[in-house]
């Protein structure tokens, strides 16, 4: 027998007991008052979430589904996109858009770092002829652990007239975001990261801006045309079928948000990426993100010892304890292991996944003082015993 297992990824991420429970009724008819009352609730809070005045629509899709809708919604054939790429979802974007036939060009931060919100400003200005009409990017790059400053670099998005097209998948339920204050004009978000339920829903966020260039674009678009969930929305309803029982369990996800305090939430999770980054500088370790302030609160990236491959770390974390983390992606597979914290994670997972990772380290041969992972991050939470 062993202990049930636990996602310290960064999505898919645990389901609280009473998310599960729901999606685990009778499906709900989509075209009932009931669903019609729950669809409008979550709708609600999810604004409510991103500080959003403008549209919020709900998509049965997982994430790259709403990054594929704002894209076919927003970009025509042959229109200049900037891409802001610090990582492997910075990169989606460009993807994405190309395969719409845009004319990507990109605006690249080393891995671990942030976008630089001068460099964004200065390739603007260059734009002198307003030839840019679309600039992505992604608030917490979940490949590298680099939180971006998406104020500031709306703000420059803003002054030039582009439009801010955002991926928070990451960052939506564990970070403060002002959707509408910002001036962001299309965000995007899964079902699967901080919102704690299994994937399968997504979200886009559209403003005014936005909804002028919507109905520009030329782009191929029938399941994901943006328009048709408006309309369907105005009216309590979703053009299709959507995942019903998710839509129940968001409602009961976010009432539990809700409930603790939506600071409260924000705050939880900055202490869970401080114990954590403690914990692991203080084993010796290397963090892949050197800047604290651009140190993501959701997913914190980790050099391994030289001596271990993080092939073996990860197994060693799965067959002893049944914890998951994750290798890097692409060209940082094997290079760094990422600890996912975003959603239904508390300081207990932190404090158990150190001991845990510490136990793994020290089975490999790697030698620290024992202890001294969770030592340093309970020091970091106020938990150890103060000098009398
Ligand atoms: C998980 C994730 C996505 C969405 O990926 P899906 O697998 O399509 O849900 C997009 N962006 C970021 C930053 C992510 O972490």
């Amino acid at each position: 027998m062993q202990p049930k297992e636990f996602l310290m990824i960064p999505g898919p991420t645990p389901v609280p007991d009473t998310v599960l429970e729901t999606i685990a009724r009778d499906p709900l008819g989509h075209r009932t008052k009931e669903f019609s009352k729950v669809l409008m609730e979550v709708t609600t809070s999810l604004k409510q979430l991103a500080e959003c005045e403008g549209d919020l629509l709900t998509l049965t899709s997982s994430g790259t589904g709403a990054m594929e809708a704002a894209i076919a919604n927003t970009v025509s054939p042959g229109d200049k996109v900037l891409s802001c790429v610090c990582g492997v979802f910075g990169e989606r974007w460009v993807k994405i858009a190309q395969a719409f036939g845009a004319s990507v060009d990109k605006l690249t931060a080393e891995p671990g770092e942030q976008i630089s919100v001068d460099a964004l400003r200065d390739r603007l200005q260059q734009d002198k002829d307003k030839s840019i009409k679309v600039v992505t990017m992604t608030h917490n790059e979940t490949s590298t652990g680099v939180l971006n400053d998406l104020a500031q670099l709306a703000l420059a998005v803003r002054e030039h007239g582009a439009l801010c097209v955002v991926d928070a998948v990451t960052s939506y339920g564990a970070v403060p975001i002002a959707f509408t204050n910002w001036g962001v004009d299309v965000m995007v978000a899964g079902s699967q990261k901080a919102l704690m339920l299994p994937p399968g829903l997504a979200v886009v966020m559209m403003s005014d801006r936005a909804w002028d260039a919507q109905s520009r674009s030329k782009s191929p678009k029938f399941y994901f045309d943006l328009a048709k969930y408006r309309k369907s929305l105005s009216e309590e309803t979703t053009p299709f079928t959507p995942n019903v029982s998710y839509v129940v369990g968001l409602k009961a996800s976010l009432d539990m948000l809700k409930q603790e305090g939506y600071r409260a939430v924000y705050a939880r999770h900055d202490r869970m990426k401080r114990a954590l980054r403690a914990g692991v500088t203080g084993m010796g370790l290397k963090l892949f993100v050197k800047d604290e302030a651009a140190a993501s609160p959701t997913i914190t990236s980790i050099l391994p010892p030289s001596s271990i491959s993080v092939d073996n770390l990860r197994r060693s974390m799965k067959e002893r304890f049944n914890i998951r983390i994750a290798d890097g992606q692409d060209a940082l597979k094997g290079k760094i292991f990422r600890i996912g914290h975003m959603g239904y994670v508390f300081e207990r997972d932190i404090l158990m996944t150190l001991a845990a990772l510490e136990a793994s380290l020290t089975e490999l041969g790697y030698k620290c003082p024992a202890g001294i992972g969770v030592g340093s991050a309970l020091a970091v939470l106020s938990l150890t015993a103060q000098p009398t």
